[in-house]
């Protein structure tokens, strides 16, 4: 059977998304989801629409939607792609940016899909190992056909000063697709330096801020013979009719997604303050996540526990840099607060 596969294909690893628990009372800590509900507008498109449209195929190009991207961003609608999901931006760039005897580069640890995408397209790997405080600095004499700059990054939660990114874009020979996936639980974004420099994607999703995971959509916005070239490429209706609509009307309002995010902002820093008290590391972080190192308790033994709690976490075992740490989406004040009482009582009893 074997020999019918392609040999990179054989050799590879596929993705390993979170899980996605069923059940009650679990609290689901462990994807970066969102815990609010997304813009009321989107309830209203979607009992206003008419199944007849469903029929039809829908915009290839995505106009409306483009338009009110552009419009938050200030840009022009041919500056912006969206994709089915950030994920799909992401492989779009490697297969439209990077030549079969190019490179792809991205942080180590960063968003383990990188990695994926690039065995995908049998292209070579250049990760760049963060520092032990998983602080970024460039090797001198680096360079790839397309960089993936996560920032904040995840899983780590920190976020890189901008200065540092317009240093690096200055003297960088390929694209940089910088992965905004959190950069609206942040306190600055580099949505600017993507209109000011020709090599310079930003992408952005509405997986986390705006609530909308279930929907994939996401994008990205830059340079229009960049955005141009992955339109050539993406696959014929790469986004439902359904998503078009659903994504336009949240983007539209941007009151509901601050007011979901500031929630969040506001639980994170106490939740971060609860942990740092019992001695746990805390990451500074600029995501709708902590990034945390338990003290008296390992890593893997604390996720046990409060994963026999019904309380699941994300936990990044078989890699050196992160078996040490523990991801925590910050859900709702309630949801936070049964989480602390469960480290409480785990940490009370080891
Ligand atoms: C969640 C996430 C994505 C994926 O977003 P989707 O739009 O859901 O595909 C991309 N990059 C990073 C760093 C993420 O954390």
């Amino acid at each position: 059977m074997s020999n019918l596969i392609r040999k990179s294909v054989q050799a590879m690893s596929g993705y390993v998304p979170g899980e996605q628990p069923k059940g009650e009372g679990i609290v689901k800590l462990n994807t970066n989801e969102n815990p609010y509900l997304p813009s009321p507008d989107v309830q209203d498109i979607l009992s206003m629409i008419d199944i007849a449209v469903l029929a039809r195929y829908p915009d290839p190009v995505c106009i409306e939607l483009r338009k009110a991207i552009a419009e938050v961003h200030g840009c022009a609608v041919e500056n912006v792609f969206v994709g089915n999901g950030s994920d799909e931006v992401l492989a779009l760039c490697i297969r439209a940016f990077v030549e079969r005897d190019g490179s792809v580069g991205y942080f180590h640890p960063s968003y383990s899909l990188y990695p994926v995408l690039a065995d995908i397209e049998a292209v070579e790997k250049r990760p760049v190992a963060l520092d032990v405080n998983f602080g970024w600095q460039m090797p001198t004499d680096y360079s790839a056909s397309l960089f993936f700059l996560t920032n904040p990054n995840a899983p780590t939660s920190l976020q890189y000063s901008k200065v540092n990114i317009e240093g690096f874009i200055k003297g960088f020979g390929g694209v940089v697709l910088i992965d905004e996936a959190y950069a609206d639980f942040a306190k600055e974004n580099c949505m600017d330096l993507a209109m000011a420099n020709d090599n310079v994607l930003v992408a952005r999703t509405l997986s986390k801020s705006y609530s909308l995971a279930g929907i994939r959509l996401g994008y990205c916005v830059g340079n229009a013979e960049l955005i141009g070239a992955m339109y050539k490429i993406k696959d014929s209706y790469n986004i439902d009719y359904l998503t078009q609509e659903v994504a336009r009307v949240a983007i539209l309002d941007q009151d509901t997604m601050h007011a979901n995010v500031q929630a969040i902002v506001e639980t994170r820093k106490l939740v971060a303050e609860k942990l740092a008290e019992s001695g746990f590391e805390v990451a500074r972080s600029e995501t709708n996540f902590l990034w945390v190192k338990p003290k008296g308790i390992t890593a893997k033994k604390l996720f046990d526990e409060l994963r026999k709690r019904n309380i699941i976490v994300r936990y990044f075992g078989n890699d050196e840099r992160t078996r040490h740490h523990l991801r925590i989406t910050i859900g709702t004040a309630p949801e936070m607060f049964r989480f602390l009482d469960a480290v409480e009582e785990i940490l009370e009893g080891s």
